[in-house]
């Protein structure tokens, strides 16, 4: 029997209720390319499967691979690796080009969420949707709309790149172990109107980082280094960070890689 495994953020789902509605909602066509981050011990992994023809995991406990490895599954592929280093794009250029739709799914390791999100990023542009399990926390930055507090540097991030929704609030009993948090599931899909090149996608990074780096202090003094580029009202230069919509943080992305 396998012990769960803290430093991998094992926390395995085991709410069939919950299993069936995150199910439902990647709700794959047979056809579709799906790969599932941290598959653990299969409680999506198996109904995805009776759903698809083929299913690729992604898994860094080694001994999760060989029980994988194991079942001996028609169609299911299992790859050992770090997600943080997997290469997603690569992995996208086996989607079928033929309309059937490239997803990314996963009841997500929490500890590493936050890198993970912004790993996924460089292949935004050919995956069609993502489907997670985080901290509900996270979620709710990832969604928080401008002028909220939860408003943050993840958020401006994320919704420059997609559009997302929260879809379902898991508590912890839905899990074994339980963790100490709640959790909520996601649904992500890549902006179509996204046309940032990778250098102003750079300039928004280092934008909205010091826009955020001292929450409580008026864009004056968090932009200062942009000065030169920017050209902010004086609405704005009394704003704090938290007040700019994503759009406006994208204009200033543009002009700073001017
Ligand atoms: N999907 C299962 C479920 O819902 O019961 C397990 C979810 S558990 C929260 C997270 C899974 O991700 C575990 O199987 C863990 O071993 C795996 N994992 C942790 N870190 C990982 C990483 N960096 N790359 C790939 N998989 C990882």
């Amino acid at each position: 029997m396998h012990r769960a495994r803290k430093r991998f953020g094992q926390n395995f789902l085991q709410d069939a209720g919950v299993i069936y509605s995150i199910v439902a909602l990647i709700n794959p066509s047979a056809d579709a390319h799906v790969i599932e981050i941290g598959p653990g011990l299969g409680a999506l992994t198996r109904p995805l499967l009776s759903n698809l023809d083929h299913l690729d995991l992604l898994e860094i406990d080694r001994d999760l691979v060989a029980y994988w490895n194991q079942q001996n599954l028609a169609g299911l592929r299992v790859i050992e690796g770090d997600a943080l280093n997997f290469d997603f794009l690569a992995w996208a250029k086996r989607c079928p080009k033929n309309g059937s739709l490239c997803k990314v799914v996963g009841n997500l390791p929490y500890n590493i969420s936050s890198p993970l999100l912004f790993h996924l990023v460089a292949a935004a542009r050919v995956i069609d949707e993502q489907v997670f399990m985080l901290q509900a926390e996270v979620v709710e930055r990832m969604v928080a709309p401008a002028g909220s507090s939860d408003f943050s540097r993840l958020s401006v991030m994320l919704q420059a790149r997609y559009h997302m929704e929260q879809i379902l609030e898991v508590p912890p009993e839905a899990f074994d172990p339980q963790p100490k948090v709640n959790s909520a599931v996601v649904r992500m899909i890549p902006r179509a109107d996204f046309n940032l090149t990778d250098a102003q996608w750079a300039s928004l990074e280092k934008v909205v980082a010091a826009a955020f780096s001292q929450r409580r202090k008026m864009l004056r003094t968090n932009l200062q280094a942009f000065a030169e580029k920017l050209v902010l009202s004086e609405n704005e230069l009394k704003s704090r960070a938290q007040d700019i919509s994503v759009d406006r943080y994208i204009e200033w992305a543009k002009a700073i890689a001017k």
